[in-house]
């Protein structure tokens, strides 16, 4: 099979031709018809979090079908203990030895995979491929993100790229106002944001007409975090949902007063996963793709580093 392997952290992707992968017991053999990008995928190309194993196929939004035609999708939660109190509380996400798709296991960036079936979600057939690939870590993480604001009527969005685009759409069919930030003067993001729904869009750094009830950090830029508090109002949350982010720096108490908090969203559960894969055509999400063939996989990753598509790109092996 042809797979575009991170062979060291720091430099490009390389596409290589490799055996066919084997299932072991409980995997199933899956034929991939497309894989999303995720911010993850370039935090490991650009050394920015460590990796587990080298080399490594990146990729875990994987859109495949099993050997008896079934359509599955397998998203970043790859393999749990079961037994850890993480996983005995209903936290698989925090599993103490959980494994994770692309990272751990190899990933989504190639022609076929295998896959352990108990962590593999049945995807409805509304949308194509390259449409759904993204909802499976953007569009759940995002909704675990959102879970974590409650009942917030008015959710700020900080980064609009992938996950952001996705969950405007379930916010607002939830009901709630959606504030979008972007990058300082990225008219064309703000203009994509309102166009999905968001009752205001500016840069990072501009104060939104309204206070916040929360807002949902998406890009991994630390300075955020105390500019999203000064935005909230009492009560209010500032959910961190990436897994990395430059340094926060240090910021007056009174932006955390008034029971204010900041909470980071770390992985997924099955669980987020059924119900946001079920929620989704109820919406419905509709996704805004790019796509890149697998040999431009190092292309995709930089075009998602410099922010030069709008919502998610995907590889179509
Ligand atoms: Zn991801
Ligand atoms: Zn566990």
């Amino acid at each position: 099979m042809r797979a575009t392997l991170l062979e060291r952290q720091g430099e490009p992707l390389k596409t290589r031709t490799l055996p066919d992968p084997t299932p072991g017991p409980g995997q199933l053999r899956l034929t991939i018809g497309a894989c999303g990008v995720c911010r993850t995928d370039l935090h490991l190309r650009d050394h920015e979090i460590e990796a587990t194993k080298l080399p490594i196929v990146l990729g875990h939004q994987i859109v495949a079908r099993t050997e008896d035609g079934q359509r599955v999708g397998v998203p970043w939660l790859g393999w749990t203990d079961g037994t850890c109190r993480y996983c005995r509380t209903n936290r698989e996400n925090l599993c103490i030895n959980a494994r994770f798709t692309g990272r751990d296991i190899n990933g989504g960036y190639a022609e076929l995979t295998v896959a352990d079936e108990r962590y593999c979600l049945p995807l409805p057939d509304e949308l194509a491929d390259e449409e759904a690939a993204p909802l499976l870590c953007g569009g759940l993480i995002g909704y675990r993100a959102l879970r974590f604001t409650k009942d917030a009527a008015r959710v700020g969005l900080y980064g609009f790229g992938s996950a952001a685009h996705m969950i405007a759409q379930v916010a607002i069919y939830q009901g709630r106002e959606v504030f979008a930030f972007t990058r300082p003067n990225d008219d064309r993001t703000q203009k994509f944001a309102t166009r999905l729904g968001a009752k205001w869009a500016g840069g990072s750094g501009e104060k939104p007409p309204e206070q916040l009830d929360a807002a949902i950090i998406f890009a991994s830029a630390g300075e955020l975090v105390p500019e999203a508090l000064a935005a909230l109002a009492p009560g209010g949350a500032v959910v961190c949902a990436g897994i990395h982010m430059t340094d926060i720096p240090s910021f007056p108490y009174e932006l955390l007063y008034g029971e204010r908090s900041v909470v980071s969203v770390a992985n997924l559960t099955r669980r987020d996963g059924e119900e946001f894969i079920a929620l989704a055509p109820k919406v419905p999400v509709r996704t805004t793709v790019s796509t890149y063939p697998l040999e431009q996989a190092e292309q995709a990753l930089s075009d998602l580093r410099a922010g030069r598509f709008e919502g998610s790109a995907v590889i179509v092996p």
